[in-house]
């Protein structure tokens, strides 16, 4: 019987070791920090961008949450910079521009205040709806959450005057209460004791006593609680629903510079990413392969035109061309070469070209697009589709007060000295 068993045995202990070689092969210790960029709703007024950071070693996610509330550029430009980080340890989910529409008005909320829109259930009617419930599956995968917000005046404890007081939001570290209970667990989530370790880190590195950040308890579920609204926010969605630590950071709305403002909310960011152990990394460690998306070329001096991967050049033999621009997706170690002409680096030169070649462009010594050069009888730029405008088909002319559409091959009267002016062309696209 032990002999029959045998063969299934082995089945299983192969199996086994190919479970485990799997589970090797795809967890392999990250070497590097990697990122993932995902854009909802792209070429709109909406247009929602979200960057995931996640860093060689394990460890908690943080989230950070910008411009919630389009006219707080302190907020959204300090998670810009995040956006571009390497981490070696821990992750981050950036959403630098959550309500890119009231960024674009610079208001607060032009469709109602979208901080104010996360409850527990999902609402689809409105494209703020649509990105609260993005919002709200991001915060699901985080450990943490910081909204990033300016706010007016400063906040106090006490009343000191009109603008320093329990009332006004600036220069404070917002939490729903002071401990959360998690009901399930019956522990507690001491928002008061992080707050107040995150400025105790902060303020030493702020000179002006008004501007020393303060810990604001909102009281937010509290029956008393003159911050009721804030039952409706991220923060709240957050600690009640997903039990994670959410703190609302505000600067002032009326520091001197937006520099401060960025420079303040970094500092708090900075802090709470130490006390989280989410470890960046010094300079950050990014080599994407190059990608070329445009060059700017023009031919015998005249008119730039763009140029991409998938172009063909066209050039009648005794054409000059200088390519003026590069765009790609790095700023530094780009050349271009047109092989044959000029030497190795043919960048902003006006080359005289007589025969077929190509334009080579590369990061360092490594060839990221190559754009071929064909001598013809008249030069252009072609698309590797063939398609372009051969011939204008149609004119349309404002002239004897109408608008008139002249085709190829038609004859236009006109009374000598009167005015006519092209208002359109409609080309006819033949392809090849
Ligand atoms: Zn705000």
């Amino acid at each position: 019987m032990l002999h029959d068993s045998w063969p299934f045995n082995k089945t299983l202990i192969g199996l086994l070791f190919f479970l485990i070689q799997s589970f090797l092969f795809f967890t392999p210790p990250s070497a590097f920090s990697k990122r993932e960029h995902l854009v909802y709703f792209p070429n709109t007024a909406y247009e929602l961008n979200v960057y995931r950071i996640y860093g060689k070693r394990p460890g908690k996610t943080l989230m950070l949450i910008g411009g919630i509330q389009g006219n707080e550029p302190g907020g959204f430009l300090s998670a810009d910079l995040y956006a571009d980080m390497s981490l070696e340890k821990g992750n981050l989910i950036v959403v630098p521009r959550a309500n890119f529409y009231s960024i674009l008005l610079n208001k607060r909320g032009p469709h109602g205040d979208m901080n104010r829109k996360f409850t527990h259930e999902d609402a689809t009617d409105s494209m703020e709806d649509k990105i609260v419930s993005i919002l709200k599956k991001l915060i699901g995968q985080s450990d943490y959450l910081l909204n990033l917000h300016d706010g007016s005046g400063y906040y106090y404890h006490e009343f000191i005057d009109k603008w320093r007081n329990p009332r006004r939001f600036g220069q404070s570290i917002i939490a729903d209460c002071k401990a959360y209970i998690v009901p399930e667990t019956k522990k507690p989530i001491n928002l008061g004791e992080i707050a107040r370790k995150v400025i105790a880190v902060v303020n030493p590195h702020i000179q002006n006593e008004l501007y020393k950040f303060h810990f604001n308890n909102t009281r937010t579920a509290d029956s008393d609680s003159s911050h009721k609204e804030q039952r409706k926010s991220a923060t709240f969605y957050a600690l009640t629903k997903h039990h994670i630590p959410a703190f609302g950071i505000e600067t002032s709305k009326f520091l001197p510079s937006i520099n401060l403002k960025v420079r303040y909310h970094n500092l708090v960011i900075n802090a709470f990413m130490n006390l989280f152990d989410i470890v960046p990394e010094h300079p950050g460690i990014a080599l994407e392969p190059p990608v070329l998306k445009y060059l700017v070329l023009s031919v015998n001096g005249q008119a730039a035109t763009v140029v991409k991967d998938e172009h063909t050049i066209y050039l009648r033999a005794g054409d000059s061309i200088h390519v003026s621009h590069i765009e790609a997706n790095y700023e530094r170690g780009l050349s271009l070469d047109i092989l044959g002409y000029g030497d190795l680096n043919d960048f902003r030169k006006d080359l005289v070209i007589f025969r077929d070649t190509s334009l080579i462009a590369r990061k360092d010594n490594q060839k990221f697009a190559e754009i071929p050069i064909i001598i013809s009888k008249s030069s252009g730029i072609e698309g590797s589709e063939r398609v372009r405008p051969k011939r204008v088909q149609s004119l349309i002319i404002k002239a004897c007060g109408h608008r008139i559409l002249l085709s190829d091959g038609e004859t236009l009267d006109l009374v000598k000295g009167e005015h006519m002016k092209i208002v359109g062309i409609i080309p006819s696209f033949l392809s090849r």
